[in-house]
């Protein structure tokens, strides 16, 4: 138990570093941003297509494999749809004037879908060591790398909210730390769970991490170049 909430521990502390970073450097840290989320990103991808989803098949069947990671992948597209953007650094890469007046009344909005998404994070950490050994640890190395550009992204949105710079270091802490409550609900409900079970969540958690991926990198791709200009006018020096 202990050994496991030092690894989520280790994960939610990139996202408090990133999130601080954030708040300290804006300007410089949203000319950086994409280029982290985007190595932030293929090293998930690269763990969720050779590491998670491959255990998590080896013990669930063909049909159970394959609802387990839609299950996955549809939660966060139904909370991308109807609550916020699940990846924060998403909504990054069209800010401007409009996306700040929007943020200010989504603020909540975002830090609740965030919530959601940490806490999985947290699971993820936690169920690739039970499944085996090498999945937890380049799991626990890929969400700690994703998790940074993360917290600074979620940052620097809290800070073209209109957030000051405490207060948005404060929410962006706040939410990132539900990683530990992932974590630790993920030990407590996983205990001595069987590993059809222990496949299962991962291959959610997989399917979630999928769909992520799949739309940062798209959000990436379709960025405008006014990215600079907008962040200059609406985050602080
Ligand atoms: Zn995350």
């Amino acid at each position: 138990m202990i050994g496991t909430m030092l690894q989520t521990g280790l994960a939610t502390l990139a996202a408090f570093a990133g999130g601080a970073l954030g708040v300290a450097w804006s300007q410089r840290a949203m000319r950086r941003l994409p280029l982290l989320v985007g190595l932030g990103m293929m090293a998930l991808l690269w763990v969720t297509l050779t590491d998670a989803l491959p255990d998590a098949r080896a013990v669930l069947s063909g049909p159970a494999f394959a609802a387990a990671v839609l299950s996955g992948f549809c939660l966060f597209w139904l909370v991308s749809r109807h609550v916020s953007h699940i990846c924060p650094a998403c909504a990054l890469p069209n800010f401007d004037a409009a996306t700040a007046d929007r943020l200010q009344t989504n603020a909540v909005l975002l830090m609740v879908a965030l919530a959601v998404h940490s806490t999985l994070d947290g699971v993820a950490v936690v169920v690739g060591g039970p499944l085996s050994g090498h999945a937890g640890r380049e799991m626990l190395l890929a969400v700690s790398l994703h998790k940074l550009p993360e917290g600074l992204a979620l940052a620097l949105l809290l800070l073209g909210a209109g957030y000051s710079r405490r207060r948005a270091l404060f929410w962006t802490w706040a939410v990132e730390a539900t990683t530990l409550a992932g974590g630790l609900l993920g030990a407590l409900a996983l205990h001595g769970a069987s590993a059809s079970w222990l496949g299962a969540v991962f291959a959610h958690v997989g399917g979630g991490f999928l769909y992520l991926v799949l739309t940062t990198l798209l959000a990436l791709a379709r960025r405008r170049p006014r990215i600079k200009s907008a962040g200059k006018s609406s985050l602080p020096a």
